[in-house]
């Protein structure tokens, strides 16, 4: 589509980074585009409108810069959803495996009220490590999670058929 030819024109191929071997696709240069940027905000603003979301939670780091303007577009209120030791209140933390060791990461044990209706913003969805963390810490909170959006899915990595037991049908798109 349009939209997806204009967000893939604007991601960097950058060889070699964080680690040989790694093709990172770096989303600054779609950022640094107002034209772009703005279709971006706005489609995943459709996405929070479509799945009724009345939270928008944003991934660290990234996610933050999609999510929060999302969030504010489609009129919601935003989340964030931290790395460990970032949150100053009373947290609820999810550990989850990294190709080399462990990581952690927390989210306000008060974030969410019964009845919340949640979208999960990120920007890249790569083994789906990351967004199965967010989807169980999420439903820890009695928060339900009512979609996923991402701007780019890397799908030789497998993120979807990982994170297909923890949707259990709860629609992922990627942009
Ligand atoms: P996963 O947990 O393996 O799915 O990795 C996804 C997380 O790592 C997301 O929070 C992304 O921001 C980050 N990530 C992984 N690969 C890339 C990339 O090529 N570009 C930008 N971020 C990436």
């Amino acid at each position: 589509t349009e939209l997806r030819d204009l967000l893939l024109s604007r991601i960097r191929d950058v060889a070699d980074y964080p680690q040989p071997g790694v093709m990172f696709k770096d989303i600054t240069p779609l950022l640094a585009d107002p034209v772009a940027f703005n279709a971006l905000v706005d489609a995943l603003a459709g996405l929070c409108a479509r799945h009724a979301a009345t939270q928008v939670v944003g991934l660290e780091a990234r996610g933050f810069i999609l999510a929060a303007p999302a969030a504010a577009r489609a009129r919601l209120g935003f989340v964030p959803v931290r790395k460990a030791g970032k949150l100053p209140g009373p947290t609820l933390a999810q550990g989850y495996a990294l190709e080399y060791g462990t990581a952690e990461i927390e989210v306000h044990a008060d974030a969410f009220g019964p009845g919340d209706r949640v979208i999960v913003i990120d920007d890249v969805l790569a083994t789906g490590g990351t967004a199965e963390a967010a989807l169980d810490l999420i439903g820890r909170t009695g928060a339900t999670v009512v979609g996923v959006a991402m701007l780019m899915e890397l799908t030789a990595l497998g993120g979807r058929e990982r994170l297909a037991p923890v949707l259990k049908g709860v629609p992922l798109d990627a942009l």
